[in-house]
């Protein structure tokens, strides 16, 4: 299944994705994808409504605006340098364990609104990625048992303001938490429609310029290793969000470095996961 939700921002109600151009209304299911949806077997009632009812459900205009595929999690989780030609082209070690950082909640958006250049930001950066989303809470979970523990995939752009992240201070959580820096979709693929997660190619165009292609085998640590090796550390819940790090390509690296301006956009995909797109806009305080 594909699970989006969709309506004005912040009040944004649950879909499905039936067919590349057929999404349908899911309220009659009687839940947003929220924590308490996964912890329930939320995933497979919706699979049985959805084989009654979906057939006769609301179709949705093509212009429907999608929000972020999950309603807000409890955490989002990133890591950091986890392909072997970003690491390189960031001059960074590869690291021998997981480099994990946080993401604020609130800067899930949907998967085409604008990213919003933040006050006093000059360094804007994208970074297409792979995002795990559980699907049952996860402590200490071995390596075998881990993917057992996802709910699906879908597609992100950890955009990062690299002043914010690396100038300031401190952690990267910085550069990585502003509103519309997370636009998480279109839409959440259950684990039966990805059979190998490490099989993936994925790519970034800005105004049509193509940045990044890369495939998630070139990641050096797995989803599998990723989910347990996070679980040893703090508890994943039901909802939660894993991005699981970006290939080479970013503008950091570049020399001189590149920076989104306003008016640029930005499109990105992944293979099964569908494709987004943002227009880089000034803050509104800015304007
Ligand atoms: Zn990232």
């Amino acid at each position: 299944m594909k699970l989006l939700r969709f309506g004005p921002v912040g009040q944004e109600a649950p879909g499905l994705q039936l067919a590349e151009n057929r999404r349908i209304d899911a309220r009659g299911f009687g839940s947003d994808w929220n924590e308490e949806f996964f912890a329930n077997d939320g995933l497979e009632r919706l699979a049985h409504w959805a084989a009654t009812h979906a057939a006769a459900a609301p179709t949705l205009a093509p212009e429907t605006r999608l929000g972020a595929c999950i309603a807000r999690p409890s955490k989002i989780i990133c890591i950091g340098l986890n392909y072997r030609d970003h690491a390189a082209e960031t001059h960074a070690k590869l690291p021998v364990e997981p480099v994990i950082f946080f993401k604020s909640t609130t800067a899930l958006c949907g998967p085409d609104d604008p990213v919003v250049i933040p006050l006093g930001g000059t360094k804007l950066d994208w970074e297409v990625e792979l995002a795990v989303v559980m699907g049952r809470t996860a402590r200490h979970v071995n390596e075998s048992d881990a993917l057992a523990h996802v709910a699906g995939y879908c597609l992100h752009n950890d955009y990062s303001e690299r002043a914010f992240q690396l100038e300031h201070c401190g952690q990267w959580v910085k550069g990585k938490s502003c509103d519309t820096f997370a636009p998480l979709g279109p839409f959440l693929a259950t684990r039966d429609e990805v059979p190998d997660p490490q099989a993936l190619e994925l790519w970034l165009r800005v105004n049509g310029v193509e940045q990044q292609r890369s495939n998630t085998r070139e990641m050096s640590f797995g989803v599998a290793s990723l989910v347990s090796y996070i679980s040893h550390f703090m508890t994943l819940l039901p909802g939660d969000v894993i991005s699981t790090g970006t290939p080479a390509g970013v503008g950091l690296a570049k020399d001189p470095p590149q920076y989104l301006q306003a008016g640029d956009l930005v499109e990105l995909g992944i293979d099964k996961l569908g494709r987004s797109q943002q227009r880089v806009v000034p803050h509104p305080d800015m304007r």
